[in-house]
């Protein structure tokens, strides 16, 4: 095995083809076994299901290289619980949690080569996605579908140590308006990206999105969770049934419990407090924790003491004992780190 010639240590957050893909046909009530293909590319009828209807669901892990060079995935048993549950809510016929993990394996290891090695602070970004791919032109599920998974290696999400992000908190409702908020799918996305792009134009570099009902509830980013920490050292995270169940999120919870002996709880969280907060991040799979330095509601600029300029002191411990767990260097729970053969 020979790693790609790959300038690991600048990579970006982005696409890039590798030799394998997966993918699995769903077609008279069934999925097939599955295969690997080096085809990059999707034929589509021009009416298939996910391009009329959005019917589509996706999930995103990462592989990496551990300490002792082991290429391992971080909890995927949860991505393919989360995964089913996505599915479902979107009628589509879920694959089973055997065949995700089996679909895993198989990917990874046969682009083994595009896994970062350990210290490049980079990863091999993993893809799941699931969608209907025959004509429909009622408003109905699709028939068939296409479960897939591709690979492409990421950069570290931070360049040149971390740096504190502005968010504002923002006036758009993220769910779709099914209530779809609290599964992973396009749909989602797709309606959150024009509050990001506005976002981004103002200067900032994510939305805190509010609660539908009331807008004074946290929720959470486009695409991460948050975590507060309070200024005695509880960490705290919002409690909503609308909002995505972090895998990261739940992950960090029990090392501050576990590891650091602190106090952690999942509870409602008004904008209205957020100034008592010492500390803010954002978690999800590809940054571990990104330390939030600043949220602007409507004007009104709340910062937080610690992680202005560097992680704040608590957060900085959460990503340490989560990043050597995933590394190798310290020890994982049982299930967490399972390795590609
Ligand atoms: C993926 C995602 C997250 C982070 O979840 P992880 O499992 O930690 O990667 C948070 N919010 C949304 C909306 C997401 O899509």
């Amino acid at each position: 095995m020979a790693k790609k010639d790959i300038d690991w240590s600048n990579l970006s957050f982005g696409y890039q083809k590798t030799d394998y893909r997966y993918v699995s046909y769903f077609k008279d009530g069934k999925w097939d076994n599955g295969q690997l293909t080096t085809d990059e590319n999707i034929v589509l009828n021009e009416c298939a299901g996910v391009l009329q209807y959005a019917q589509t669901v996706f999930e995103g892990l990462k592989a990496y290289t551990t300490v002792d060079g082991r290429t391992v995935v971080f909890r995927p048993d949860l991505n393919a619980e989360r995964l089913i549950q996505s599915a479902e809510r979107l009628i589509i016929p879920p694959v089973s949690k055997e065949q995700f993990l089996d679909a895993v394996q198989k990917v990874v290891k046969a682009n083994e080569d595009y896994v970062p090695p350990y210290g490049s602070g980079a990863t091999l970004y993993v893809r799941p996605y699931i969608f209907g791919s025959n004509a429909v032109i009622g408003v109905k599920p699709a028939d068939e579908y296409q479960f897939r998974i591709l690979v492409t290696p990421v950069g570290p999400y931070f360049k040149g140590g971390v740096k504190p992000i502005t968010i504002r908190v923002c006036d758009y409702d993220r769910a779709a308006p099914h209530g779809t908020g609290h599964i992973k799918a396009g749909l989602n996305y797709a309606m959150s990206l024009y509050a990001i792009v506005e976002a981004h134009k103002q200067g900032y570099d994510e939305n805190m999105y509010l609660d539908a009902a009331t807008r004074t509830k946290v929720e959470e980013t486009g695409g991460a969770n948050f975590l507060f920490v309070t200024k005695d050292g509880k960490v705290v995270t919002p409690k909503s049934n609308s909002i995505l169940p972090s895998i990261t999120r739940r992950s960090l919870i029990q090392v501050a419990k576990e590891y650091l002996g602190l106090e952690a709880e999942e509870r409602e969280i008004y904008v209205d407090e957020l100034e008592d907060f010492a500390e803010c991040g954002l978690c999800g799979t590809a940054a571990v924790i990104s330390p939030v330095g600043k949220v602007v509601n409507h004007g009104k600029e709340i910062c937080f003491p610690a992680g202005m300029s560097e992680m704040g002191p608590i957060t900085k411990k959460l990503y340490e004992t989560l990043t050597g767990i995933q590394m190798g260097t310290i020890e994982a729970p049982k299930g967490w780190i399972v390795e590609i053969k």
